[in-house]
This record gives C-alpha cells, sequence and structure tokens, in this order.
C-alpha cells in the first residue's frame, strides 16, 4: 500500500506564507515516496488549492460541519473544499475533541457527510496519559473507531491516523514498541468492523530523525505531522522515507 504523508498546519501559516511554502516545497516533493497530503487552516485553503493546481499534492481541510450550507455561522463546509479542488478532510484531531467539545456522536455524522461529497475523511483517534497508563488505550481506540465509524460507507475510502494525545506537539514520540503494538490492535479492530483496508497513520511528534524506524513497522501506512510539517524541508524528508 502507497504511504501517505500528511501535514497538518493548525492554526498556522497566512496564504502568502502557504505560497511560499509551496513554492519551495513542490520541488523537494520530487523524492516524496507516497501520497502528500496538506492541510492549511481554513482561509489558507485558497492559496493551497491555486498553488498546487497541476501538482499531485492533495490537500483538505483541518474540519468541517456536517452539513453543506445552511445557518452554521463560523462552519466550514466540505462542499467549498471540494469545489475547491480539496481531496481530504480531518476529523475529531484531539485538539477539536478537547478543545471545542467534539463528540464522537458529532464526528461520525462528518464523517459520512463527507464520504457522501467523495471526499476522504481522515478520522483522528487517540488516548490520553492517564487512560493509557491506566491500560484502557484498546478500549478508548476501539470505542471512538465504533462510534466515529458508525454511520460511514465502507465501499467509500475512509483513513485512520492513530495520535496518542499525550504525543501530539510534545515532542514525546511513542516508542517503536508502543506504535507497533498499537497499531496492530487498530487494525485487528477495524478488521472485525469491515474497514481492513483502511491505512493507519501515525501521528505525534514525528521528526525527521524517528520517521523512518517507525515507516518500517507492520500497519504503519504513513503519518500525520504538525510542527514538523511547518518547514519545507523537515517534511520532505519525512515524506522520503
Ligand atoms: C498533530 O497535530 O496532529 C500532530 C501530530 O502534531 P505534532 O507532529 O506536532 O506532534
Amino acid at each position: 500500500m502507497k504511504k501517505i504523508f500528511a501535514a497538518n498546519w493548525k492554526l498556522f501559516k497566512t496564504p502568502q506564507e502557504t505560497r511560499d511554502f509551496f513554492s519551495t516545497f513542490k520541488d523537494l516533493a520530487n523524492k516524496a515516496t507516497g501520497e502528500i497530503v496538506f492541510f492549511p487552516s481554513a482561509i489558507s485553503l485558497e492559496a493551497a488549492s491555486s498553488s498546487l493546481k497541476g501538482s499531485n499534492i492533495k490537500w483538505g481541510a483541518q474540519n468541517c460541519f456536517a452539513q453543506a450550507s445552511g445557518a452554521f455561522t463560523g462552519e466550514n463546509s466540505a462542499q467549498v473544499v471540494k469545489d475547491l479542488g480539496g481531496s481530504y478532510i480531518l476529523v475529531g484531531h484531539s485538539e477539536r475533541r478537547k478543545i471545542f467539545g467534539e463528540t464522537d456522536a458529532l464526528i461520525a455524522e462528518k464523517v459520512a457527510h463527507i464520504q457522501s461529497l467523495g471526499l476522504i475523511p481522515m478520522l483522528c483517534i487517540g488516548e490520553t496519559l492517564e487512560e493509557r497508563e491506566g491500560k484502557h488505550t484498546f478500549r478508548i481506540l476501539e470505542t471512538q473507531l465504533l462510534l466515529g465509524l458508525a454511520n460511514a460507507d465502507k465501499s467509500k475510502p475512509v483513513v485512520i491516523a492513530y495520535e496518542p494525545v499525550w504525543a501530539i506537539g510534545t515532542g514525546k514520540v511513542a516508542s517503536p514498541e508502543q506504535v507497533a503494538e498499537t497499531h496492530a490492535d487498530v487494525y485487528s479492530i477495524l478488521e472485525k468492523m469491515g474497514f481492513a483496508q483502511s491505512p493507519i497513520l501515525y501521528g505525534g511528534s514525528v521528526k525527521p530523525d524517528n520517521a523512518k524506524g517507525l515507516a518500517a513497522l507492520p500497519h504503519v501506512s504513513g503519518f500525520l505531522v504538525g510542527g514538523a510539517s511547518l518547514e519545507p524541508k523537515s517534511f520532505s524528508e519525512i515524506a522520503s522515507v
């Protein structure tokens, strides 16, 4: 399976910074060993769309509402992402769950809506440190998958990003043993649910110096990268492992 290297830019980069990034990155991307996907912040999506036109680099939004239009002040429309040429939408990132109170039920509605438009949801799941230390990781991930994919169409693509919350933006990457064990668990849950074909990305403090070892582990289909995706050089190194 071709690997996927996805960049979550969170609330960083203006439209001009987005254009500047791609004018450097497009040359570096020639060495990539898989598909590359960028998730710029909403107001920079059009800059990404025009910068990436004609390239094989994909992009999408970090969030959307579960309906295409209506009286939903401040929300983003997946239909607009589609019209601009986007391919993916990130759903259920731990920052959305924690800071904005997103529930698994809302996440499930978003997943179904994104698929219905022909876009690909990238569903983020992950346990907190407390949950890992309490040995609840398997149960938490199983619940997030069962509820988050409750309305998903098995015949359409969906990508899973396993991101231990304690490893996001902390510099604390999960050990290769933890990643291998948890990805095997996630795969077994997905297989039982009929989603065995879904790629499982790892996310959480991925950097050029740890990417190669993690990419070689079974059931690691690529990465979702925050901090290290903000620089063209470090992200292109990760995407070339
Ligand atoms: C993320 O935001 O999804 C992420 C994994 O961030 P970082 O790589 O900075 O830990």
